[in-house]
């Protein structure tokens, strides 16, 4: 029951799930990696009688596959990936793969920046209705893997725009798109048009039976939404939300009422009942409240399953309080945009950690804010100068420390009682870190030893 070649670039965690159900559908599947494969990831393939190769790839047998799978983490101009469309096979990601094997209902989550928490606190929602949920895509279980054995009743994705760039079927019955601000330009020729694209196209399948949750108060995203109307590339119904202004259907906050208008369901909740902090979680528990009134789910576990949603480890994060000093770990916070929203949520005079691998970012917008609640900068990178050039005018302390322990240091001592002192990047963690992970880790460990 040959079904054809399939390849799988990259073992990861996405290719590990996708060369299974290959394997499971009667694929002859050959997982290739540039780079050495996990122990784990070799193990698994051994196991299954999956060929694989890594630290190199072996072009001639590549080519001459049916299908690709590819890792999110190879962008198109990779060789590869270049040899592989020259060859006329079809490159795809495993969301799309996953998709192929499956009629489960799915609800997808993009965006630039609130994607894991608005994912995590969807897919919360579900289970505590009791609801069967798969949760995927850039977290969790591969999502492909979850395809391949016992289904789940519904699929909760986190996709990025990568993922989304593979996608030729991909229909997510529930498309959620938490903003687009400019990030991962450099895998887009430097063009903001081609990124909103791919962002736009989680909804670019999705038929009238569908629906499509977006966030009306970002300009970029509302304006590409009505154009996609206006051009009849989205067909589902709109759900937008805003704190802004009052929406016919979807969710607004009337003063301090979150309101949730879909045609099933009419619910209010007090946004102070919310236990996540700042504008951009609220409006990330409004998309999540409009999905679970979408698919029916009662108000009051609406409301329960929001007001006891932890907020996910590494995003905003409370880590301890000394001294009746503050800490937040918020390493994440890889990009101007989230930055911005962790500085608007600050209650008191904040000490902000900041810097590491800038990706082009353009900090003006910030000074409003830093001016505002910034008392002390710590900058905590292989290179400041950006950082020094736009806030050294602006806040009369700022200190330039190279290790996570000694920024921590710094911080205690700049901050006094009622301060907060907040760890929110803008930047990747490439240049002393090995991921925001270890960053944000660092970080807790740094001031627990305080
Ligand atoms: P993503 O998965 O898209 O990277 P996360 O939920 O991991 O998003 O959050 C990344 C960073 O963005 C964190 O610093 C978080 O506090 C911030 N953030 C979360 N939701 C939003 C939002 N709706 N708008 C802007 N920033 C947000």
């Amino acid at each position: 029951m040959a079904q054809g070649k399939l390849v799988i670039l990259g073992a990861g965690e996405s290719g590990q799930g996708a060369a299974l159900l290959g394997k499971a559908k009667g694929y002859q599947v050959f997982v290739s990696d540039g780079k050495r494969m996990p122990e784990k990831a070799r193990q698994l393939f051994e196991q299954h009688e999956i060929e694989f190769e890594q630290q190199g790839h072996n072009l001639s047998r590549l080519v001459d596959a049916d299908i690709a799978v590819k890792s999110p983490g190879i962008p198109d101009s990779a060789p590869v990936i270049q040899e592989l469309l020259a060859h006329g096979v079809e490159v795809i990601s495993e969301i799309e793969w996953g998709f192929r094997f499956t009629d489960k209902p799915i609800i997808a989550i993009t965006g630039s920046n609130g994607k894991t928490t608005t994912t995590s606190m969807i897919h919360k929602l579900l289970t505590d209705a009791g609801l069967s949920a798969g949760l995927g895509g850039n977290i969790g279980k591969s999502f492909a893997a979850q395809v391949m054995g016992q289904e789940p009743d519904y699929y909760v994705l986190e996709v990025s725009s990568f993922q989304l760039d593979g996608t030729t079927q991909f229909q997510p019955h529930i498309a959620v798109i938490t903003n687009i601000t400019p990030d991962h330009l450099d895998r887009y020729n430097y063009k903001f048009e081609a990124y909103i694209a791919s962002k736009m196209s989680i909804s670019h399948r999705q038929s009238q039976d569908d629906f499509l949750v977006y966030d009306q108060d970002d300009p970029v995203l509302a304006q590409s939404v009505a154009q996609s109307v206006a051009q009849s590339k989205i067909q589902a119904s709109l759900m937008p939300y805003s704190t802004k202004t009052s929406v016919a259907q979807g969710s607004y906050i009337d003063r301090d009422t979150l309101v949730i208008n879909t045609p099933e369901k009419l619910i209010n909740m007090p946004i102070l009942d919310l236990n996540v902090k700042g504008v951009h979680n609220q409006k990330n528990a409004m998309a999540a409240a409009t999905v679970g009134a979408l698919l029916n789910i009662r108000k009051e576990t609406i409301r329960q399953s929001l007001e006891h949603f932890q907020s996910v480890e590494h995003r905003l994060e409370f880590v301890l309080k000394i001294n009746n000093v503050t800490y937040i770990n918020d390493s994440k916070a890889t990009n101007v945009n989230s930055v911005y929203y962790a500085l608007e949520s600050m209650e008191s005079p904040t000490v902000w950690i900041v810097g590491g691998e800038d990706k082009g970012n353009d900090y003006n917008e910030l000074l409003p804010l830093v001016n505002e609640k910034v008392k002390a900068i710590i900058c905590l990178g292989l290179s400041n100068e950006k950082i020094i050039q736009t806030f050294g005018s602006v806040v009369d302390m700022l200190v330039e420390t190279h290790s996570m322990s000694d920024a921590v240091q710094v911080a205690y001592r700049l901050a006094g009682r009622g301060d907060t002192v907040l760890l929110s990047p803008a930047c990747a963690s490439f240049d002393l870190f090995e991921n925001y992970e270890d960053r944000g880790r660092q970080f807790k460990n740094a001031v627990r030893q305080l």
